[in-house]
């Protein structure tokens, strides 16, 4: 597999340079923007194209506290230095120790969740109970994750680190919530998921092609992102659900990378087209641009 591996990244990197020199313009393309076009590439073009603003939501809102937080946390603070006592009173008898407070550097769960108050974005929710429904619900994401956290050895060497490299005419660009390096020296990437969506299936490698394309599509993409700005080869890529406090994780197939070439161009040469038909669906009715669509419109008479 290896070399088949190989193959396929010198086709899709080492072979870039010796490309015929394209006429077209270059496209750049990021996960979000490809994974919307395939939603429904009327949104895509209303959102991306015309640049309409889009309504504030409280999953977007809610996700990217979540993200700036851990981002925080990681960068504050060494987990190998955690300190679960330092919220409790010193014990009677007994002066308070490094031992016992932690060191200067030592990190508590109190630390994290000062973060999650600072980084609290109060706009997009619908009511006051709203809001407070959410903040309750990423406090007790958060323990849960930290819980976890501090006792996993494994360091982040990147947060949110952005990447760009080409797939034929298109540039794709992103942000890698964060890359672990793990004991043995391998890399991990790590997506973090604040929403609610549902797991189907978890824990082995042959249960990820159940979830849901446009994942296994997204990590593909970071995977070679990583791959071409680092020149390594990360060993696995993870989902962090943060609602079951649950990583599902798995290796990469050339196949699954041969995808992301196959969607992206299929994607592009659609976009050069100008191909922008409505595409109706359940999230309709929270779309952003719902007044200006025609399908929309058509559905409610
Ligand atoms: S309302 Fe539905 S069909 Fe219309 S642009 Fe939005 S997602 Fe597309």
């Amino acid at each position: 597999m290896k070399s088949e591996q190989s193959d396929f990244f010198k086709h899709l990197f080492g072979g870039e340079k010796s490309l015929p020199k394209s006429e077209k313009k270059i496209l750049v393309l990021s996960y979000s923007q490809i994974s919307t076009y395939q939603q429904c590439s009327l949104k895509y073009k209303f959102q991306y194209m015309e640049k309409r603003p889009s309504k504030p939501s409280p999953h977007l809102d809610f996700g990217n506290t979540i993200h700036n937080t851990l981002k925080e946390f990681h960068q504050n603070f060494d987990l190998r230095k955690a300190s679960p006592f330092r919220s409790n009173p010193a014990p009677k008898g007994t002066d308070a120790s490094d031992e016992y407070w932690g060191t200067s550097n030592g990190v508590n769960l109190e630390d994290l969740l000062e973060l999650y108050e600072k980084n609290w974005v109060a706009e997009g929710y619908e009511s006051r109970e709203q809001e407070e429904e959410f903040r309750r619900e990423g406090e007790r994401m958060l323990k849960n994750y930290y819980q976890t956290a501090i006792k996993n050895p494994n360091l982040p060497l990147y947060l949110e680190e952005s990447f760009k490299f080409r797939i034929g005419d298109c540039e794709i660009w992103g942000k890698i919530d964060r890359i672990d390096r793990l004991p043995d020296g391998e890399w991990e990437i790590i997506d973090y998921k604040a929403g609610k969506r549902r797991i189907k299936q978890v824990g082995l490698e042959a249960d990820l092609n159940l979830l849901e394309i446009d994942e296994s599509f997204q990590l593909s993409l970071y995977y070679l992102g990583c791959k071409n700005k680092f020149e390594k080869v990360p060993e696995k890529v993870s989902l962090y659900y943060l609602k079951y406090n649950q990583k599902i994780s798995a290796a990469r197939r050339p196949e699954q990378l041969r995808d992301v070439e196959r969607i992206v161009d299929q994607v592009a040469s659609q976009i050069r087209e100008k191909k922008f038909e409505p595409k109706k669906g359940p999230l309709c009715p929270w779309c952003s641009y719902k007044e200006l669509c025609p399908a929309f419109k058509e559905a409610l008479l």
